[in-house]
Protein backbone atom coordinates (compact mmCIF):
# COMPACT_ATOMS: atom_id res chain seq x y z
CA UNK A 1 0.00 0.00 0.00
CA UNK A 2 1.25 3.18 -1.22
CA UNK A 3 1.57 6.52 0.59
CA UNK A 4 -1.34 9.27 -1.20
CA UNK A 5 -0.83 12.73 -1.15
CA UNK A 6 -3.80 14.27 -3.06
CA UNK A 7 -2.67 17.71 -4.75
CA UNK A 8 -5.74 18.13 -7.33
CA UNK A 9 -6.99 21.37 -5.96
CA UNK A 10 -4.17 22.70 -3.00
CA UNK A 11 -0.59 22.42 -3.96
CA UNK A 12 2.72 24.02 -2.59
CA UNK A 13 6.34 22.74 -2.71
CA UNK A 14 6.72 22.23 0.84
CA UNK A 15 4.26 19.14 0.44
CA UNK A 16 6.41 17.25 -1.68
CA UNK A 17 9.19 17.02 0.99
CA UNK A 18 8.06 13.60 2.28
CA UNK A 19 8.33 12.11 -1.53
CA UNK A 20 11.83 13.33 -2.57
CA UNK A 21 12.24 12.01 0.57
CA UNK A 22 11.59 8.74 -0.54
CA UNK A 23 13.08 9.53 -3.99
CA UNK A 24 16.51 9.97 -1.89
CA UNK A 25 15.86 7.22 0.23
CA UNK A 26 15.98 4.72 -3.28
CA UNK A 27 12.10 4.52 -2.90
CA UNK A 28 9.17 4.47 -6.08
CA UNK A 29 7.05 7.72 -6.63
CA UNK A 30 4.40 7.97 -8.70
CA UNK A 31 3.90 11.37 -9.98
CA UNK A 32 2.27 13.54 -12.87
CA UNK A 33 3.99 15.43 -15.60
CA UNK A 34 2.19 17.16 -17.97
CA UNK A 35 2.45 14.75 -20.77
CA UNK A 36 1.24 11.13 -19.09
CA UNK A 37 2.17 10.20 -15.22
CA UNK A 38 5.80 8.49 -13.86
CA UNK A 39 7.10 5.82 -12.25
CA UNK A 40 10.09 7.79 -10.79
CA UNK A 41 13.39 6.77 -8.87
CA UNK A 42 16.76 8.58 -8.12
CA UNK A 43 18.02 7.79 -11.62
CA UNK A 44 22.00 7.61 -10.29
CA UNK A 45 20.62 4.55 -8.19
CA UNK A 46 21.44 1.41 -9.97
CA UNK A 47 19.11 -0.81 -7.22
CA UNK A 48 16.12 2.35 -7.28
CA UNK A 49 16.10 2.39 -11.30
CA UNK A 50 15.90 -1.74 -11.25
CA UNK A 51 12.88 -1.66 -9.18
CA UNK A 52 11.68 0.52 -11.35
CA UNK A 53 12.15 -2.19 -14.05
CA UNK A 54 10.64 -4.90 -11.86
CA UNK A 55 7.52 -3.17 -11.18
CA UNK A 56 6.20 -2.20 -14.45
CA UNK A 57 7.15 -5.86 -15.70
CA UNK A 58 9.45 -3.87 -18.55
CA UNK A 59 12.06 -5.80 -20.63
CA UNK A 60 15.67 -4.75 -19.67
CA UNK A 61 16.45 -3.49 -22.80
CA UNK A 62 13.97 -1.11 -22.88
CA UNK A 63 15.80 1.93 -21.67
CA UNK A 64 14.52 4.98 -19.17
CA UNK A 65 14.52 8.47 -19.77
CA UNK A 66 15.86 11.00 -17.15
CA UNK A 67 13.68 13.86 -16.02
CA UNK A 68 15.82 17.32 -14.95
CA UNK A 69 14.96 20.33 -13.29
CA UNK A 70 17.53 22.55 -15.62
CA UNK A 71 20.52 22.71 -17.42
CA UNK A 72 23.63 22.48 -15.58
CA UNK A 73 21.34 18.81 -14.52
CA UNK A 74 21.84 17.64 -17.82
CA UNK A 75 25.75 18.47 -18.48
CA UNK A 76 26.17 16.03 -15.14
CA UNK A 77 24.44 13.33 -16.90
CA UNK A 78 25.18 14.56 -21.07
CA UNK A 79 28.53 15.39 -22.77
CA UNK A 80 29.27 16.66 -26.15
CA UNK A 81 26.25 18.74 -26.81
CA UNK A 82 26.26 20.44 -29.83
CA UNK A 83 24.99 23.47 -30.64
CA UNK A 84 21.72 22.02 -32.50
CA UNK A 85 21.21 20.14 -29.74
CA UNK A 86 21.73 22.99 -26.98
CA UNK A 87 19.18 25.52 -29.39
CA UNK A 88 16.40 22.38 -29.30
CA UNK A 89 17.30 22.09 -25.36
CA UNK A 90 17.00 26.21 -25.40
CA UNK A 91 13.59 26.28 -27.23
CA UNK A 92 11.60 23.39 -26.26
CA UNK A 93 12.85 22.93 -22.55
CA UNK A 94 11.24 22.76 -20.15
CA UNK A 95 7.92 20.59 -22.36
CA UNK A 96 7.01 17.57 -23.94
CA UNK A 97 10.55 16.94 -25.22
CA UNK A 98 12.89 14.38 -24.57
CA UNK A 99 16.65 14.34 -26.50
CA UNK A 100 18.97 11.41 -26.52
CA UNK A 101 22.39 12.99 -25.91
CA UNK A 102 25.58 10.90 -25.28
CA UNK A 103 25.45 9.80 -21.47
CA UNK A 104 28.40 10.55 -19.21
CA UNK A 105 29.59 7.93 -16.92
CA UNK A 106 28.19 8.68 -13.88
CA UNK A 107 24.80 7.25 -15.47
CA UNK A 108 24.26 4.04 -14.60
CA UNK A 109 23.83 1.27 -17.39
CA UNK A 110 20.57 -0.02 -16.20
CA UNK A 111 19.14 3.21 -16.68
CA UNK A 112 20.50 3.56 -20.67
CA UNK A 113 20.32 -0.56 -21.09
CA UNK A 114 23.93 -0.27 -21.50
CA UNK A 115 23.65 1.98 -24.56
CA UNK A 116 25.75 4.85 -25.10
CA UNK A 117 23.30 7.32 -24.98
CA UNK A 118 21.01 8.54 -22.53
CA UNK A 119 17.03 10.39 -22.93
CA UNK A 120 17.02 13.33 -21.24
CA UNK A 121 13.47 15.64 -20.63
CA UNK A 122 12.88 18.69 -18.50
CA UNK A 123 9.09 18.45 -17.50
CA UNK A 124 7.01 21.81 -17.43
CA UNK A 125 4.72 20.25 -14.89
CA UNK A 126 5.04 22.07 -11.52
CA UNK A 127 4.92 19.43 -9.40
CA UNK A 128 7.42 17.18 -11.56
CA UNK A 129 9.89 19.96 -11.57
CA UNK A 130 9.61 20.64 -7.85
CA UNK A 131 10.05 16.94 -7.02
CA UNK A 132 13.14 16.93 -9.30
CA UNK A 133 14.61 19.98 -8.02
CA UNK A 134 13.98 18.93 -4.02
CA UNK A 135 15.25 15.49 -4.44
CA UNK A 136 18.40 16.97 -6.64
CA UNK A 137 19.13 14.23 -8.53
CA UNK A 138 17.56 13.38 -11.93
CA UNK A 139 14.74 11.15 -11.72
CA UNK A 140 14.23 8.14 -13.87
CA UNK A 141 10.91 8.04 -15.06
CA UNK A 142 9.13 5.81 -17.50
CA UNK A 143 5.07 6.24 -18.16
CA UNK A 144 2.56 5.04 -15.13
CA UNK A 145 1.53 1.70 -16.44
CA UNK A 146 2.37 -2.32 -16.66
CA UNK A 147 4.84 -2.89 -19.79
CA UNK A 148 2.00 -3.09 -22.86
CA UNK A 149 -0.83 -1.35 -21.40
CA UNK A 150 -1.87 2.36 -21.92
CA UNK A 151 -0.26 4.93 -20.06
CA UNK A 152 -1.65 6.54 -16.89
CA UNK A 153 -2.91 9.99 -17.40
CA UNK A 154 -4.96 10.28 -13.92
CA UNK A 155 -4.50 8.02 -10.71
CA UNK A 156 -7.53 7.01 -10.96
CA UNK A 157 -7.02 4.63 -14.15
CA UNK A 158 -4.13 3.20 -12.82
CA UNK A 159 -4.41 3.01 -8.73
CA UNK A 160 -5.33 -0.62 -8.68
CA UNK A 161 -2.30 -1.36 -10.93
CA UNK A 162 0.46 0.18 -9.44
CA UNK A 163 -0.51 0.61 -5.78
CA UNK A 164 1.07 -2.31 -4.08
CA UNK A 165 4.46 -1.55 -6.58
CA UNK A 166 5.14 1.75 -5.10
CA UNK A 167 6.10 3.40 -1.88
CA UNK A 168 4.07 7.30 -2.81
CA UNK A 169 2.06 8.44 -5.28
CA UNK A 170 1.23 12.13 -5.55
CA UNK A 171 -2.16 12.75 -7.15
CA UNK A 172 -2.26 15.91 -9.06
CA UNK A 173 -5.10 15.03 -11.38
CA UNK A 174 -5.61 14.89 -15.09
CA UNK A 175 -2.33 15.05 -17.06
CA UNK A 176 -2.56 18.22 -19.56
CA UNK A 177 -1.56 16.77 -23.10
CA UNK A 178 -2.29 12.79 -22.44
CA UNK A 179 0.80 11.31 -24.77
CA UNK A 180 3.96 10.72 -23.67
CA UNK A 181 7.17 12.83 -24.77
CA UNK A 182 8.42 12.98 -28.57
CA UNK A 183 11.77 11.33 -28.24
CA UNK A 184 14.30 12.50 -31.09
CA UNK A 185 18.26 12.36 -31.74
CA UNK A 186 20.68 14.38 -33.58
CA UNK A 187 22.35 12.94 -35.93
CA UNK A 188 24.77 14.58 -38.54
CA UNK A 189 23.29 17.42 -37.43
CA UNK A 190 19.62 16.33 -38.57
CA UNK A 191 16.40 15.06 -36.34
CA UNK A 192 15.64 12.16 -36.12
CA UNK A 193 12.10 11.76 -34.65
CA UNK A 194 12.28 8.34 -32.72
CA UNK A 195 8.63 9.05 -31.20
CA UNK A 196 5.79 11.25 -32.23
CA UNK A 197 4.43 13.74 -29.17
CA UNK A 198 3.22 16.94 -28.77
CA UNK A 199 6.58 18.85 -30.07
CA UNK A 200 5.66 18.47 -33.72
CA UNK A 201 7.29 17.15 -37.01
CA UNK A 202 6.28 20.89 -37.97
CA UNK A 203 7.87 22.39 -34.51
CA UNK A 204 11.15 20.90 -35.22
CA UNK A 205 11.32 21.43 -38.95
CA UNK A 206 11.89 25.28 -38.07
CA UNK A 207 15.42 24.08 -36.58
CA UNK A 208 16.91 21.72 -39.21
CA UNK A 209 15.93 18.97 -41.38
CA UNK A 210 13.87 16.20 -39.45
CA UNK A 211 13.29 12.80 -40.49
CA UNK A 212 10.65 10.53 -38.89
CA UNK A 213 11.49 7.02 -38.01
CA UNK A 214 10.13 4.40 -40.39
CA UNK A 215 8.83 2.49 -37.03
CA UNK A 216 6.65 5.20 -36.03
CA UNK A 217 3.82 3.72 -38.00
CA UNK A 218 5.17 0.84 -39.28
CA UNK A 219 5.49 -2.70 -37.06
CA UNK A 220 9.14 -3.54 -36.43
CA UNK A 221 10.39 -6.53 -38.49
CA UNK A 222 12.84 -9.34 -36.74
CA UNK A 223 16.11 -7.92 -38.31
CA UNK A 224 15.43 -4.17 -38.24
CA UNK A 225 17.52 -1.87 -36.67
CA UNK A 226 15.82 0.12 -34.04
CA UNK A 227 16.88 3.62 -32.67
CA UNK A 228 14.30 3.36 -30.08
CA UNK A 229 14.02 -0.25 -28.56
CA UNK A 230 10.47 0.92 -27.23
CA UNK A 231 9.14 1.02 -30.73
CA UNK A 232 9.95 -3.02 -30.49
CA UNK A 233 7.40 -3.79 -28.20
CA UNK A 234 3.81 -4.23 -27.46
CA UNK A 235 2.17 -0.96 -25.99
CA UNK A 236 -1.24 1.51 -24.60
CA UNK A 237 -2.99 -2.22 -26.38
CA UNK A 238 -6.72 -3.19 -24.13
CA UNK A 239 -6.74 -6.79 -23.88
CA UNK A 240 -10.06 -7.15 -26.40
CA UNK A 241 -9.37 -7.21 -30.48
CA UNK A 242 -8.74 -3.89 -31.96
CA UNK A 243 -9.37 -2.45 -35.60
CA UNK A 244 -8.05 1.39 -36.65
CA UNK A 245 -9.39 2.23 -39.81
CA UNK A 246 -8.59 5.56 -41.93
CA UNK A 247 -9.45 7.62 -45.03
CA UNK A 248 -8.90 10.79 -46.04
CA UNK A 249 -12.28 10.67 -47.40
CA UNK A 250 -14.92 10.89 -44.05
CA UNK A 251 -17.56 9.22 -46.23
CA UNK A 252 -14.93 6.21 -46.74
CA UNK A 253 -14.00 6.20 -43.73
CA UNK A 254 -17.77 6.37 -41.91
CA UNK A 255 -18.77 3.71 -44.27
CA UNK A 256 -15.92 1.22 -43.69
CA UNK A 257 -16.58 1.52 -39.83
CA UNK A 258 -20.49 0.75 -40.09
CA UNK A 259 -19.75 -2.16 -42.71
CA UNK A 260 -17.53 -3.26 -39.29
CA UNK A 261 -19.87 -2.63 -36.83
CA UNK A 262 -22.27 -5.18 -35.62
CA UNK A 263 -24.21 -5.81 -32.42
CA UNK A 264 -21.10 -7.02 -30.53
CA UNK A 265 -19.01 -4.12 -31.41
CA UNK A 266 -17.76 -0.71 -29.64
CA UNK A 267 -16.82 2.43 -31.86
CA UNK A 268 -14.51 5.03 -31.00
CA UNK A 269 -15.02 8.03 -32.79
CA UNK A 270 -15.04 11.61 -33.03
CA UNK A 271 -17.50 13.38 -31.22
CA UNK A 272 -18.89 14.69 -34.39
CA UNK A 273 -19.70 11.32 -35.14
CA UNK A 274 -20.87 9.36 -32.45
CA UNK A 275 -24.77 9.46 -33.90
CA UNK A 276 -23.61 7.45 -37.04
CA UNK A 277 -22.92 4.55 -35.21
CA UNK A 278 -24.98 2.05 -32.97
CA UNK A 279 -22.79 1.74 -30.18
CA UNK A 280 -19.75 4.60 -30.35
CA UNK A 281 -18.14 6.33 -27.47
CA UNK A 282 -16.29 10.11 -28.58
CA UNK A 283 -12.86 10.61 -27.81
CA UNK A 284 -13.09 14.33 -28.80
CA UNK A 285 -13.39 16.71 -31.61
CA UNK A 286 -9.85 18.18 -31.90
CA UNK A 287 -6.39 16.43 -32.08
CA UNK A 288 -5.54 18.07 -28.34
CA UNK A 289 -8.78 16.72 -26.68
CA UNK A 290 -7.97 13.49 -28.28
CA UNK A 291 -4.48 13.22 -26.97
CA UNK A 292 -5.80 14.21 -23.62
CA UNK A 293 -8.61 11.85 -23.79
CA UNK A 294 -7.25 8.64 -25.76
CA UNK A 295 -5.33 6.43 -23.05
CA UNK A 296 -8.25 6.61 -20.83
CA UNK A 297 -10.91 5.64 -22.94
CA UNK A 298 -8.23 3.16 -24.75
CA UNK A 299 -8.25 1.80 -20.53
CA UNK A 300 -12.12 1.70 -20.33
CA UNK A 301 -13.21 -0.39 -23.66
CA UNK A 302 -11.94 -4.11 -21.58
CA UNK A 303 -15.21 -3.16 -19.02
CA UNK A 304 -17.72 -3.76 -21.96
CA UNK A 305 -16.73 -7.04 -23.01
CA UNK A 306 -17.12 -6.71 -26.52
CA UNK A 307 -15.94 -9.18 -29.57
CA UNK A 308 -14.23 -6.06 -31.51
CA UNK A 309 -13.52 -1.99 -30.84
CA UNK A 310 -13.52 -0.07 -33.97
CA UNK A 311 -11.39 2.97 -33.44
CA UNK A 312 -11.27 5.88 -36.43
CA UNK A 313 -7.82 7.27 -37.00
CA UNK A 314 -6.68 10.64 -38.04
CA UNK A 315 -4.68 12.62 -40.55
CA UNK A 316 -0.76 11.90 -39.27
CA UNK A 317 0.03 15.82 -39.87
CA UNK A 318 1.15 17.84 -36.44
CA UNK A 319 -0.40 15.84 -33.44
CA UNK A 320 -1.89 13.73 -35.44
CA UNK A 321 1.37 11.47 -36.03
CA UNK A 322 1.67 11.12 -32.14
CA UNK A 323 -1.67 10.13 -32.03
CA UNK A 324 -1.64 7.40 -35.19
CA UNK A 325 1.52 5.66 -33.26
CA UNK A 326 -0.91 5.13 -30.45
CA UNK A 327 -3.47 3.82 -31.62
CA UNK A 328 -1.65 1.58 -34.42
CA UNK A 329 0.12 -0.05 -31.66
CA UNK A 330 -3.10 -0.37 -29.19
CA UNK A 331 -4.83 -2.04 -32.49
CA UNK A 332 -1.37 -4.60 -32.71
CA UNK A 333 -0.72 -3.04 -36.26
CA UNK A 334 -4.31 -4.44 -36.88
CA UNK A 335 -4.90 -0.87 -39.75
CA UNK A 336 -7.19 -0.54 -42.33
CA UNK A 337 -6.12 2.70 -44.50
CA UNK A 338 -8.69 3.31 -47.60
P1 LIG B 1 8.45 5.54 -21.60
O1 LIG B 1 9.26 6.19 -20.56
O2 LIG B 1 7.75 4.30 -21.16
O3 LIG B 1 7.53 6.53 -22.23
O4 LIG B 1 9.47 5.09 -22.74
C1 LIG B 1 10.63 5.83 -23.04
C2 LIG B 1 10.92 5.78 -24.51
O5 LIG B 1 12.14 6.49 -24.77
C3 LIG B 1 11.12 4.36 -25.03
O6 LIG B 1 10.47 4.24 -26.29
C4 LIG B 1 12.62 4.26 -25.16
O7 LIG B 1 12.99 3.34 -26.16
C5 LIG B 1 13.03 5.69 -25.51
N1 LIG B 1 14.42 5.97 -25.08
C6 LIG B 1 14.86 6.22 -23.83
N2 LIG B 1 16.20 6.35 -23.80
C7 LIG B 1 16.64 6.17 -25.06
C8 LIG B 1 17.93 6.16 -25.68
N3 LIG B 1 19.04 6.34 -24.98
N4 LIG B 1 17.98 5.93 -27.02
C9 LIG B 1 16.85 5.74 -27.73
N5 LIG B 1 15.60 5.72 -27.22
C10 LIG B 1 15.49 5.93 -25.89
MG1 LIG C 1 5.71 3.68 -21.72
Amino acid sequence: MAEYLDVRTNYNKELLKEAAKCINDGKLVLFPTETVYGIGADGLNEEAVKNIFIAKGRASDNPLILHVSNIEMIERIAKDISPLEYELINNFFPGPLTIVLNRKEIVPNVVTANLDTVGIRMPENKIAHDLIELSNTPIAAPSANISGKPSGTNINDIFNELNDKVDYIIDGGDTKIGLESTVIRVINNEINILRPGKITYEDLSKFAKVNVSSHVLKEVEKNDVVLSPGMKYRHYAPSTKCVLVYSDDQDKLINKMQELENDNTLVITNDNNINKFKNAIGYGKTLEEISHNIFRILRSVDKENKELVIIEGVKTTGLGLAIMNRLIRACSHNYIEL
